[in-house]
């Protein structure tokens, strides 16, 4: 397993704790608003980190740190090579969260039965059918696998929150409605406003994000059904529509 990113505090990450993020390279999906095109696609174009350097700083800043989290493309996919990297943190000793997309229930089993993580984050795409997740992650999903990693997150009894990234024409409002029943009994739900900037999808470029308003629309659909709901982006609409043509 190599590491291709790394940043040494961030606080946006892991709410409420200043944590470092490491990056592991590919991913099952393709997203259409996927971010990580340089991680997903061509992985070999980036410089490796030094994973023992990077255990070193964190074992230095271990007084200041309050975890480390652990990010993709889709970290599921080094199946033991992952457990290996969360049981080198726990050994600094270190907090660990992992983020997933949850097409790997049998990983996100082990992550949690094993206590190889203090915290998960997970995004759900779309309403949980085959033609829907297609339709947003780019590629054929199993989506009885997101289902059941939903369901062991959700049932962990540890600190989780599930992310749901809102694209106008792809996840709005009918899909925010379906995807309700799934929300529910989540410890917190992200509503996330799509960035075009840089995203997969060219198509998806010039699409302008929702406006707060429209966000805040969006989220009085599923609050009735969740512990505590969080909106990421609010400013995004604004950003696109202020830049130069
Ligand atoms: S799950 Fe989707 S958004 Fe996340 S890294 Fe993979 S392609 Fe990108």
């Amino acid at each position: 397993m190599e590491i291709k990113g790394f940043i040494e505090s961030s606080l946006l990450e892991w709410e409420g704790r200043i944590a470092s993020v490491i990056f592991l390279p590919g991913c099952n999906l393709r997203c259409h608003y996927c971010h990580a095109a340089h991680l997903i696609l061509h992985p070999e174009r980036l410089e490796s980190l030094n994973r023992d350097r990077l255990l070193g700083y964190m074992l230095r800043q271990r007084g200041w740190l309050d975890g480390i989290v652990i990010t993709g493309g889709e970290p599921t996919l080094y199946g033991e090579e992952l457990l290996e990297l969360t049981d080198d943190i726990h050994a600094i000793p270190l907090d660990v969260m992992v983020e997933t997309n949850g097409t790997r229930p049998e990983w996100v089993g082990r992550l949690i039965a094993e206590g190889h993580v203090e915290a998960l984050a997970m995004d759900l795409k779309a309403p949980l059918t085959r033609p829907d997740y297609e339709r947003v992650a780019g590629v054929a999903t199993d989506v009885d696998d997101v289902r059941h990693s939903l369901r062991l997150i959700k049932e962990s009894g540890l600190p989780h929150e599930i992310r749901v990234t809102v694209v106008p024409g792809l996840v709005g409002r009918d899909e925010l409605e379906r995807m309700a029943p799934d929300l529910k009994g989540a410890d917190q739900v992200a509503i996330q406003n799509f960035q075009p900037d840089h995203c997969l999808s060219e198509e998806l470029r010039s699409v302008v994000p929702y406006a707060p308003e429209e966000l805040d629309e969006l989220v009085a659909l599923v609050e009735p059904v969740c512990r505590r709901v969080v909106v990421r982006g609010r400013d995004h609409a604004a950003a696109v529509r202020s830049r130069p043509q």
